[in-house]
């Protein structure tokens, strides 16, 4: 008979990597659209012709070779954004999808996600796309009302967009879209109705964005001409905020995320991937990855114009810059990503990467001001923290 003692031994205790708390996530960029929208500053570009075979080598030539570098990984997601992914061949992204089959190992319940434009004919690719193994989109419906889906630059009318999405319910086992509010013109009963009939459309996934302007957009050379009028003041965009959490929330779809809204279970995975501070690797044009190899976290960026990046990659790499992150660094981008999330950080795994953050004073000082809240091992943003969160990120850093 085995002792008591030996079969109650404490085990050592299973340290994770950081990384393995956030999970294991591809990113895929492609750049093109249809035409540019005006409040946009994503890395997307407009052009006539698009060598769909060029670019689904030369995407899967970089799959391959950034999992040199982190072998033996199970994936937990696959994101193709962009720019508009729905203007892929379904072939260019099952060459994708399968080059990373080829090299990781998928997990069961791998998500693989890619953003669509809700029009007819993106969605009759919906369709190759499930049989390449995507199996969530993501719509850009952005706005149920005709008149703002014009202002705001967008191809596809309102009717468009629900058949887009009634097939996508069809095709996927989970589909989520965008919502832009605080646009021109927007009173708070105009987004309550608007979000409203959103919720009607039994989604079980939101991001809802306010409109912001961006440097460098349409919309902001406009605002500086003076000719964009009748935006939301700060206090409307604020109020507009506060109803959009109530009304969601009473409808069971909390935001776990700042913009985010899900049902239980529903909740994207690749971003959570970003927002857990998990690793990534990234591929297209100017995309961001994040990873950890033996010798230290790399954040790694790729060639942001196009033919530059197609150029590198035929050439064998389309990464233009990489740097090791230090761990202050580490520690600052973790908590500007995690206090997004309802559920924040994970404070000893914060202090694992530098004690000068998050210290028990600056904790103390804001949650006497009600903005963040905080147990033994976790700190978060209360609500009224989350509506003024790059202030909340300021008084934690050192
Ligand atoms: S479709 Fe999306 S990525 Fe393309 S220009 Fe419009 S907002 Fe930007």
């Amino acid at each position: 008979m085995r002792s008591r003692s030996s079969s109650t031994a404490v085990l050592p205790e299973v340290v994770l990597e950081n990384w393995q708390q956030g999970g294991f996530g591809l990113y895929v960029h492609w750049p093109f659209c249809e035409a540019k929208c005006p409040y946009c500053d994503f890395n997307s570009h407009v052009v006539s012709q698009i060598d769909q075979a060029r670019w689904a080598n030369a995407l899967a030539a970089e799959v391959r070779r950034v999992a040199t570098e982190v072998p033996g990984r199970v994936l937990t997601s696959i994101f193709f954004g962009g720019g508009t992914p729905s203007l892929m061949a379904p072939e260019t992204v099952a060459q994708v999808i399968d080059a990373a089959r080829d090299c990781w190992t998928f997990s069961n319940n791998i998500e693989i996600s890619l953003e669509a434009n809700p029009r007819s004919v993106e969605a009759a690719r919906f369709e190759g796309y499930a049989r390449a193994g995507v199996n969530r989109v993501s719509l850009g419906v952005q706005s149920l009302r005709a008149p703002d889906l014009k202002k705001l630059g967008r191809l596809h009318d309102v009717n468009e967009a629900r058949a887009a999405f009634g097939i996508a319910r069809e095709v996927f086992d989970r589909v989520s879209f965008d919502l832009i509010y605080a646009r021109q013109g927007q009173s708070l009963r105009d987004w309550e109705v608007e979000l409203r009939e959103a919720l009607d459309m039994a989604v079980d996934h939101f991001s809802l964005y306010q409109l912001t302007l961006e440097p460098g957009t349409a919309f902001w050379d406009r605002a500086e001409r003076g000719g964009l009028r009748g935006l939301p003041s700060e206090d409307l965009g604020a109020d507009m905020y506060d109803l959009t959490q109530e009304v969601c929330a009473a409808a069971g779809m909390s935001a776990y995320e700042v913009s985010n809204h899900a049902r239980p279970g529903a909740e994207s995975r690749h971003n959570l991937v970003y927002w857990r501070y998990g690793d990534w690797m990234a591929v297209g044009p100017g995309a961001h990855g994040r990873f950890t190899t033996p010798s230290g976290r790399q954040e790694t960026v790729a060639h942001r114009m196009p033919g530059a990046w197609l150029a590198a990659a035929e050439r064998g790499n389309g990464e233009e810059t990489r740097l090791i992150a230090p761990p202050d660094e580490q520690a600052a981008e973790y908590l500007i990503m995690g206090l997004r999330l309802n559920e924040g950080i994970d404070l000893p795994r914060l202090h694992r990467m530098s004690n000068d953050f998050a210290t028990g004073d600056q904790i103390k000082g804001l949650s006497e001001m009600g903005l963040v809240a905080s147990d033994t091992s976790r700190l978060w943003a209360t609500p009224r923290g989350r509506l003024v969160l790059n202030s909340v990120i300021e008084k934690l850093v050192p």
